[in-house]
């Protein structure tokens, strides 16, 4: 190693976290010996606007809660203090503002985000900002068809039937989320009433 620190950023929804999220930082971490993986939930996802999200504050605390015990996770709030929008290259030029010039952003997404990553815009800027981990997920193939090499390193999570979309449905129709999520975030979702409403938490899922 050349001194230089190793740091994760693993932005999502977060609506809510799940054990497929912290599944993949943890195995990203070892993979990639990382020092640190931060954990950013987003503003406003311009992409999901099809359905009511919850707060920034109650997706920023399931966050914290899920993260609390392990050392080497940590949780920013740049991207919900940040009006608007989230756009990545947004989260990543503070984040390497926030950890300074010896550090290396390991920017974290899932394969379905990693398919779009040509249509984000500023690609340039992006790749000279962080590398780009793609993890698999179950139902997703992975393929580094038209990414720029070695900007891109594609990664094999072990399989966890996860997402947050299966965790809001459950939580409507009053099955439960234990052991899907962290025991703290079942009892925060509960204690405020997350999810209750089908219609509408999950709009663009039927
Ligand atoms: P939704 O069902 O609402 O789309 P999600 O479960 O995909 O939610 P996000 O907050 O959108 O959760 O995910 C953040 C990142 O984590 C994305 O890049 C996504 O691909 C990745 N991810 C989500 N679930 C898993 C999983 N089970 N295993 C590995 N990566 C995952
Ligand atoms: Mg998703």
């Amino acid at each position: 190693m050349n001194g230089r620190r190793r740091v994760g950023v693993m932005g999502g929804t977060f609506d809510p976290v799940h054990h497929g999220h912290l599944v993949a930082g943890s195995e990203v971490a070892h993979i990639f010996a990382l020092d640190e993986v931060i954990f950013v939930p987003t503003g406003e996802p311009y992409q999901k606007s099809g359905r009511d999200i919850s707060s920034a504050e109650d997706r920023y605390l399931m966050t914290v809660i899920a993260t609390a015990s392990n050392p080497r996770f940590s949780v920013s709030r740049v991207d919900i203090d940040r009006p608007g929008p989230t756009y990545t290259i947004d989260t990543l030029r503070d984040l390497a503002d926030a950890n300074g010039p010896g550090t290396d952003l390991y920017f974290i997404t899932g394969a379905d985000a990693l398919a779009n990553i040509l249509t984000w815009h500023d690609v340039d800027a992006l790749f000279g900002l962080a590398h780009f981990i793609g993890c698999t997920r179950p139902g997703h193939r992975l393929t580094g068809q038209g990414l720029p090499d070695g900007k891109v390193s594609l990664v094999e999570i072990p399989a966890l039937a996860i997402s947050s979309s299966e965790c809001r449905h459950r939580v409507a129709a009053g099955e439960p989320v234990w052991y899907l999520v962290p025991d703290g975030v079942v009892q925060y979702i509960a204690k405020r009433g997350l999810y209750q409403r089908a219609g509408q938490n999950n709009k663009n899922h039927e």
